[in-house]
């Protein structure tokens, strides 16, 4: 590896593994399977407030602020920023020592009343962080003493310890957060009249979409609420513009395609000028259902569901055939709509390209790492194209995870080491095991895929070792088949070309 990249690396990725065995070989130590146990080697997760972020600032006018010290600020707007190359605002309530001792009541309000007066935001989303939640800072009690004279003014609190998850439970915990405070039980529409879904083909084909009778008058309007869960703004993009091609109404949870990706045209804005608006948010109560595409980030479909029955549908990612045939289908379903020729012809176009592409792609023995769902998707994508995923890896603990890829082990034959929790440590030592052959993952997997001399494919979250991040685009069929072509022209240039045998 050239020594600038190195360099590069090491300087985002911190220490790494080889080093950590070196300096503890030198002193005639060795890392055991029990000392690994109490120490995270490379974390391969980030923290709760971030993913948090992520959801808050696809709300338009919304300005996220962190209860904690300024660290963990600045951390995150460093990740997002050389992440989505946006400028990005995220205020802080700057704990200190004595903060620490005494609580940060005084510091929370102060904020929010600076907030408030100089940026006049929308909404505020405040995430605690570890700090404040070893301490014990109240913030529900805070916020409601700030807003005694203020009631309508949405200040949206969102619990986000990071010792107890990762950026994935950070990005559930304030969707639900925000649909939870946000909505208001008057405001939703009943009707004399039975609504006029009631006998439709949705009812039907979805299993009743009002279960519960005490909904039975309530007048559903026609949209659809929409999950996305952690994916790119150029991901929402595609799943919007599939919605439009279907013309079925939405309301994105949240919308990120153009407040992360943002045009340059002389504006600036302190906070998104774009997303979801607080209106959309309050007006979910009224939809004919959510569809979530996140089996990691469902718990604001689970409370509109509960709480005022709107029916969640759950189906995975559309990353891939199967997974996309099953988004549209539902689509077609929920929304009574046929799907469109256009819609059908780029389906045909991937399949096409997957039968081209098959022998280059058969067998090969790939490692996929990053967020659960993506990870989940393109498990199920490479499957389809032939490959044999043997290593899949993710930072987050999830139960959800484990089951959903042994079910595609069991359905593809395959033998799959999953990684569910683990660290970039747990990733290389597979990886090297398993002799594998193509790594996806975010640009912290870099220097395995460097050292081991196997191509990487950057995707999830943080690329900041490439530029694009942003529109890096893997859901629907059209991305499908871009995506596609980008594996397997990899695997071509590194395993087909003439010579290149000799040069590895
Ligand atoms: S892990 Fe905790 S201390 Fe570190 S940035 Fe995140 S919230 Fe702040």
């Amino acid at each position: 590896m050239p020594k600038s990249e190195k360099n590069f690396q090491e300087g985002c990725g911190g220490f790494f593994i080889k080093d950590v065995e070196n300096s503890l070989s030198q002193k005639g130590m060795f890392l055991s399977s029990t000392d690994k146990k109490f120490a995270v080697i490379n974390p391969a997760r980030m923290c709760q407030p971030l993913g948090a972020v992520q959801a808050l600032l696809g709300v338009k006018g919304a300005m996220p602020l962190i209860h904690g010290s300024q660290g963990c600020s600045t951390y995150m707007r460093f990740q997002l920023c050389r992440h989505f190359r946006e400028p990005i605002n995220i205020s802080s309530t700057s704990m200190s020592e004595s903060t620490v001792v005494y609580g940060g009541e005084k510091n929370l309000i102060k904020a929010l009343d600076t907030i408030t007066r100089q940026y006049e935001p929308e909404l505020i989303g405040v995430t605690s962080s570890c700090l404040t939640e070893t301490i014990g800072d109240d913030m529900d009690l805070i916020i409601r003493n700030f807003l005694k004279d203020n009631n309508d003014f949405p200040v949206i609190p969102i619990s986000t310890p990071s010792y107890a998850g990762s950026h994935v439970e950070g990005y559930n915990h304030a969707l639900r957060a925000l649909v939870e405070k946000l909505v208001n039980p008057t405001s939703v529409h009943y009707s004399e009249e039975k609504s006029t879904f009631e006998s439709s083909y949705i009812d039907n084909k979805l299993n009743n979409l009002r279960r519960d009778p005490k909904y039975v008058n309530k007048n559903y309007n026609v949209k659809i609420n929409l999950i996305t869960g952690l994916i790119s703004p150029s991901d929402v993009f595609t799943i919007k513009d599939l919605l439009q091609e279907m013309e079925l109404e939405s309301i994105i949870l949240t919308d990120t395609s153009q407040s992360l990706h943002s045009p340059l045209n002389g504006e600036i804005n302190f906070l998104p000028s774009q997303g979801t608006t607080i209106a959309q948010i309050k007006d979910t109560i009224n939809s004919r259902g959510t569809i979530c595409l996140s089996r990691h980030a469902d718990s604001a479909g689970v409370f509109l569901e509960k709480n005022f029955g709107v029916k969640l549908i759950n189906i995975p990612l559309p990353v891939g055939l199967s997974a996309t045939d099953q988004f549209v289908e539902t689509l077609s379903a929920v929304g009574n709509k046929e799907i469109p020729e256009n819609i059908k012809l780029e389906r045909g176009q991937l399949l096409d390209a997957m039968v081209d592409a098959h022998a280059y792609n058969y067998k090969r023995r790939v490692a996929i790492y990053g967020e659960p769902d993506m990870v989940i998707g393109l498990t199920r994508f490479l499957s389809e194209l032939g490959m044999h995923p043997v290593v899949v890896c993710t930072g987050t603990q999830s139960n959800i995870f484990r089951d959903e890829i042994g079910v595609m082990a069991l359905e593809y034959g395959h033998d799959i080491h999953i990684i569910s929790g683990g660290d970039l440590y747990d990733l290389q030592q597979k990886i090297v095991e398993e002799d594998v052959e193509l790594l996806l993952g975010n640009s912290y997997s870099a220097r395995i895929a460097s050292e081991k001399n196997i191509p990487l494919i950057r995707v999830g979250f943080p690329v900041f070792d490439r530029i694009g991040a942003q529109r890096i685009n893997i859901t629907g069929y059209r991305a499908g088949l871009n995506f596609l072509d980008k594996v397997t022209n990899t695997i071509m240039e590194r395993y087909y070309d003439p010579g290149i045998q000799e040069k590895i």
